[in-house]
C-alpha cells in the first residue's frame, strides 16, 4: 500500500462530466490498495473568470480581497469532488487549504509557504478517508487568506506530499507529460519519458506552464518523486527526478516561451558610478522582479540601458523610474509589450560548443531581430517580438533534433493563460 497524492488541475475538472471521471480515477487507486490524499485546482477558467469580474468593477484591485475572491474556486472543486466520491460510496472529506495547515508569509497573490500542519489530512488518513484538499490558497499567522501564485495548486500538492511523506505524487494535467516544447504549439514535440529537478525548474522558470516552478522546487529539496501524466488517459506520464538518463547526451532538451515580458529602456543616463544600483534597488524595493538587464555602450558620458520585467509590472516600473528623474537625470524612458523570451534548455548544452550561435541563426532565417539575450550554463534565452513565436519554436524544435513521428496528446480546450 502506497501513499498517493494526486493533484487535477482545472481543465481536468473543468465540468460535471470530467469531475465524475476524476472521482472514479481516485476511487481505482483506492481499490489498487493505495491510500489518496488529493489536491484539485478551480474549474475549469474559473480563476480567469473571476479576475475578470474583479475587473469589470475597479481598475484598483486589492491583493487581499483578490485572494479572497480567488480562492472561492478552489473551494467549489473539493466540494463537489467530494459530493461526487461520496455518491459513488467512498468516505472522502474536503479541507480548504488552511483546514490542511498551510501556513504562508502575508504576500498575497504569491505567498511563500512558511510552515505545512498536516495533523488533520493525517488523522482522517488514519480513518481511510480520501483527503481533498483546496490547491493555491494558505493563511498567515494573523488568519488572512492567501494564495501562491498563478499554477499554484502543483505547490500545494508536492509541498503536501513532502509533508506527509507520500510515496509519489502525481501532478494530472490535460497532455500526457512533459515535452520537449509546449505540445499545444509544436504537434511533434517529443514527450520526455524522464526529465531532471534543474532542467524541469527551468523550463518551469522559463514559462512551460505545465508544472508551477516552486513546486519543482519543493520536490527536488525534499526529493519528492514527481510524475506528470494526463487525466484523459491511462498513458505513462513524465518522471522528474534527480538524474534523468534519457535525455542524456543531447545540447538541448527543452524550449520554453515566456509571453508575460516587457522591456523598458532608460536612455541618455549619466554615466557615474552606482547607477544601476540606484535603478535596481528602487524597483526591488517596490517588490518588482527584474529579469534580463542589458546596458550598451557609453557615448559623451551617459549610458543606455534597458530591462526587463513581466507584463502586469511594465507601467509601475515606469512609475518608479520616472520618480527617480530628479536625482538620477536620463533623457527618456520607453516600454515595449509585444514581445516574447524563448528559451533553449539543456544540461548537456556545456559540453556541446556553438548552441547559442545556432539558436541565434535559427531565429534571424527567420527575419527576426533579437532584442535581448541572457544565458547559463543550461539554458538561453532570447527576447524577441511575439508575432512569429510559433514559427521560431517549432524551427528550434526541428533544428536540435527534437522532432519526433509520434502523435501528441492534448485533452482539454487551450486555457487562456
Ligand atoms: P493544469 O490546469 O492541469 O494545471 P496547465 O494549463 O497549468 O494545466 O498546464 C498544462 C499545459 O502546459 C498544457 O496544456 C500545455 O499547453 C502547457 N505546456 C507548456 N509547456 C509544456 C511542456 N514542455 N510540456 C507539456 N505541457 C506544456
Ligand atoms: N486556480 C489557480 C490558477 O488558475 C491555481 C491553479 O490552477 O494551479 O492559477
Ligand atoms: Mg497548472
Amino acid at each position: 500500500m502506497s501513499l498517493y497524492v494526486m493533484k487535477f488541475g482545472g481543465s481536468s475538472v473543468g465540468d460535471i462530466e470530467r469531475m465524475k471521471r476524476v472521482a472514479k480515477r481516485i476511487a481505482d487507486k483506492q481499490d489498487e490498495g493505495h491510500r489518496c490524499v488529493v489536491v484539485v485546482s478551480a474549474m475549469g477558467d474559473t480563476t480567469d473568470d473571476l479576475i475578470d469580474q474583479a475587473k469589470q468593477l475597479s481598475s484598483q484591485l486589492p491583493a487581499r480581497e483578490m485572494d479572497m475572491l480567488m480562492t472561492t474556486g478552489e473551494q467549489i472543486s473539493i466540494a463537489l469532488l467530494s459530493i461526487a466520491l461520496n455518491g459513488i460510496g467512498r468516505d472522502a472529506v474536503s479541507y480548504t487549504g488552511w483546514q490542511a495547515g498551510f501556513r504562508t508569509d502575508e504576500t498575497h497573490g504569491r505567498a511563500r509557504i512558511n510552515e505545512i500542519v498536516p495533523g488533520r489530512v493525517l488523522e482522517a488518513l488514519e480513518k481511510n478517508k480520501i483527503v481533498i484538499v483546496a490547491g493555491f490558497q494558505g493563511m498567515t499567522n494573523g488568519g488572512e487568506i492567501t494564495t501562491l501564485g498563478r499554477g499554484g495548486s502543483d505547490t500545494t500538492a508536492v509541498a503536501l506530499a513532502a509533508a506527509i511523506k507520500a510515496d509519489v505524487c502525481e501532478i494530472y494535467t490535460d497532455v500526457d507529460g512533459v515535452y520537449s516544447t509546449d505540445p499545444r504549439i509544436v504537434k511533434n514535440a517529443r514527450k520526455l519519458t524522464e526529465i531532471s529537478y534543474d532542467e524541469m525548474l527551468e523550463l518551469a522558470n522559463l514559462g512551460a506552464a505545465v508544472l508551477h516552478p516552486r513546486a519543482v522546487e519543493y520536490a527536488k529539496r525534499y526529493q519528492v518523486k514527481l510524475v506528470v501524466r494526463s487525466s484523459f488517459n491511462y498513458n505513462e506520464g513524465t518522471v522528474v527526478k534527480e538524474e534523468a538518463s534519457m535525455e542524456q547526451g543531447v545540447a538541448v532538451s527543452g524550449i520554453a516561451y515566456d509571453k508575460n515580458v516587457a522591456r523598458i529602456s532608460i536612455s541618455g543616463v549619466a554615466d557615474v558610478p552606482g547607477v544601476l544600483a540606484r535603478v535596481f534597488n528602487k524597483l526591488a524595493n517596490v517588490g518588482i522582479n527584474v529579469d534580463i538587464i542589458v546596458q550598451s555602450g557609453v557615448q559623451n558620458g551617459e549610458a543606455d540601458f534597458s530591462f526587463t520585467v513581466s507584463l502586469d509590472e511594465m507601467e509601475r516600473a515606469k512609475e518608479v523610474i520616472r520618480q527617480i528623474r530628479e536625482e538620477l537625470p536620463y533623457r527618456e524612458v520607453t516600454s515595449e509589450d509585444n514581445l516574447v523570451k524563448i528559451s533553449i534548455v539543456g544540461a548537456g548544452m556545456v559540453s556541446h560548443p556553438g548552441v547559442a550561435a545556432q539558436m541565434f541563426d535559427v531565429i534571424s532565417s527567420l527575419g527576426v531581430s533579437i532584442k535581448m539575450v541572457s544565458t547559463s550554463e543550461i539554458k538561453v534565452s532570447c527576447v524577441v517580438e511575439s508575432g512569429k513565436l510559433t514559427e521560431i519554436i517549432q524551427a528550434l524544435h526541428t533544428a536540435y533534433g527534437l522532432d519526433t513521428d509520434q502523435q501528441v496528446f492534448v485533452g482539454g480546450p487551450q486555457e487562456r493563460r
